[in-house]
């Protein structure tokens, strides 16, 4: 016999109470929960109740065995109603049975207040005056209201939810300070989502990777939704030219890392939700490690080697991801469902895009709402994902242009390649290029040494930050890689931007075309002016 279990059925208390005798037990102590006919003022008709019934079980199994184990006592279960319930029905259950009476009384009163506050049931209570609404039963259990139904147990005949909502359900209407619980109903009330859709989410883990500007509305929006279990993983420190698309974040705060903050502020939205920090970077390394306990994961990073990995790991591993990038004023969103078939990025776009081919936010500039329109999306697709939601956006790859407001959609075709072509770069990490980096002292000296010295920046950058070196030649990088003739390396090449990252990127690029004298500046002017001993910006890796 389950000692937890749902029944669509009227309870018959005298039967549940024949399967707990024992000659051993002396003493046997019973709480039933009745529907009554009114709840917070109002009069109650009658009421339904939802469970997400395999977690629900689970978990009050886990309660009864607690039970037993505390307590000592000899056998003990629950029964809890799950449909329509007329008024006076009844809607739980609980019976012990022990060798004496104490630990009988104690033990009931402990499995029915854990019921209460961990097992996933919703009442939905349909008033006289026509209205209806769902009601978490989980918030009964805030300490201060426990110890107030303690009276409720005199004759083992307690009304149900007697103790509940006596100082109003919302927390505006709260009067003392007790703390506010997480409220779902507006979630809830959609035929879509309900108690079934709400124990889903809060039975499902989240790994959210970047927790910049896409990552923020991501964090916000899947926290606000009681997802379970939230990973937060970035390695940055938040800096204040961050806060204008990074709304989770204030002034205050700046220099402290983003998923320590990230996840202090979840912890405020939501207590519910389970947060874990990883300030690391996604390396080839440790991300099989950090995806594997995860189902579903959210890349809002903004370095395609980052989003390369991820894919290929989600790949390997079954797990949906949902990818967005933005540029300027657009952006694109991407949903990779290898649980379902479906396309994967390699399956688009079949060698990795290099970094610092396309800008970054600090590079190529970027307004604060449109990574967030673009997390909004994502979080959205994450909650559909888990929610198994109609609509799903297949292999559509979406661009959404923002100054236009125009929307193009196209359908990515899974290769049928797909998923070996993510799953063997697991095993054949890139091959490195270790002499494609160089350093110099000062760009002079290079030029001594017999490089061509051309500065790949854009003609703003170059204005406000002259390049140290007079024979160094001018090529914006957009020019160098697509211009009308193409570019062929003298002697030795060796290529300059801000930070060295873009340098690097277009030097690969070149390099992969065959120009293999074709070097990059490390650390770019910013690091000449670091040896002078001299401010200047700090090149910028973070997350979008
Ligand atoms: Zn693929």
């Amino acid at each position: 016999m389950s000692t937890f279990s749902f029944s669509r059925e009227r309870i018959d208390a005298a039967q549940l109470r024949s399967r707990l005798t024992d000659p051993a037990a002396g003493g046997y102590a019973s709480f039933e929960g009745w529907v009554r006919n009114h709840n917070d003022g109002l009069p109650v008709r009658h009421l339904e109740y939802e469970a997400f019934e395999q977690l629900a079980v689970k978990e009050g199994e886990r309660i009864v065995a607690e039970a037993l184990a505390r307590f000592g006592v000899e056998h003990a279960a629950c029964v809890h109603r799950i449909g329509d319930l007329a008024i006076g029905e009844m809607a739980v259950w609980v019976g012990v049975s022990s060798r004496h009476r104490h630990e009988a009384f104690l033990a009931c009163r402990y499995i029915i207040d854990e019921v209460k506050h961990r097992v996933p049931i919703w009442k939905k209570e349909h008033y006289e005056n026509g209205d209806s609404g769902w009601v978490n039963c989980e918030r009964c259990a805030t300490p201060s209201q426990v110890h107030e139904h303690a009276h409720d147990h005199g004759d083992g005949h307690a009304h149900e939810h007697s103790h509940e909502h006596g100082d109003g359900r919302a927390p505006e209407h709260s009067t003392d300070h007790t703390p506010a619980k997480p409220d779902y109903s507006r979630q809830m009330t959609l035929k879509e989502v309900g108690a079934a859709g709400q124990a889903k989410l809060r039975a499902s883990a989240v790994l959210v990777v970047g927790c910049g500007g896409l990552g923020v509305p991501v964090i916000s929006y899947l926290a606000g939704a009681g997802i379970g279990r939230l990973g937060l993983l970035d390695s940055d420190r938040l800096e204040a030219s961050n806060l204008h698309r990074q709304t989770l974040y204030s002034l205050a705060d700046t220099g402290q890392p983003k998923a320590e903050l990230a996840a202090a502020r979840v912890r405020s939205l939501n207590p519910e939700v389970n947060v874990t920090v990883h300030a690391v970077r996604l390396e080839a390394g440790n991300a099989a490690e950090l995806i594997a306990p995860y189902d579903l994961v959210v890349d809002c990073t903004d370095n395609f080697t980052t989003k390369f990995l991820l894919n290929d790991h989600c790949v390997h591993l079954g797990k949906p991801v949902i990818f967005a990038s933005v540029y300027q004023y657009e952006g694109q969103l991407q949903v990779v469902r290898p649980d379902k078939e479906g396309a994967c990025l390699r399956c688009v776009w079949p060698e990795a895009t290099r970094d610092g081919l396309v800008g970054n936010c600090a590079e190529a500039g970027v307004l604060g709402p449109v990574p967030g329109v673009f997390g909004s999306l994502q979080a959205f697709e994450a909650l559909k994902v888990l929610l198994d939601l109609p609509g799903q956006s297949g292999n559509a790859i979406v661009v959404l242009d923002l100054l236009t407001l125009s929307l193009s959609r196209v359908t990515a075709r899974r290769a049928s390649s797909c998923p070996q072509h993510a799953t063997a770069r697991l095993a054949a990490p890139e091959p490195a290029q270790d002499d494609i980096e160089v350093s110099f002292d000062s760009l002079d000296e290079a030029c001594a040494a017999g490089f061509e010295v051309i500065d790949i920046r854009e003609a703003r950058e170059c204005s406000e930050v002259p390049i140290p070196c007079a024979q160094a030649r001018h090529t914006p990088m957009a020019q160098l890689l697509y211009g009308q003739s193409p570019f062929v390396a003298k002697d030795r090449s060796l290529l300059v931007c801000a930070s060295g990252r873009r340098s690097l990127a277009a030097a690969q690029e070149l390099r992969s075309r065959g120009q293999t004298a074709v070097y990059s500046f490390k650390g770019g002017i910013a690091a000449l002016a670091e040896d002078q001993g001299r401010t200047w910006p700090e090149p910028r890796t973070t997350y979008l």
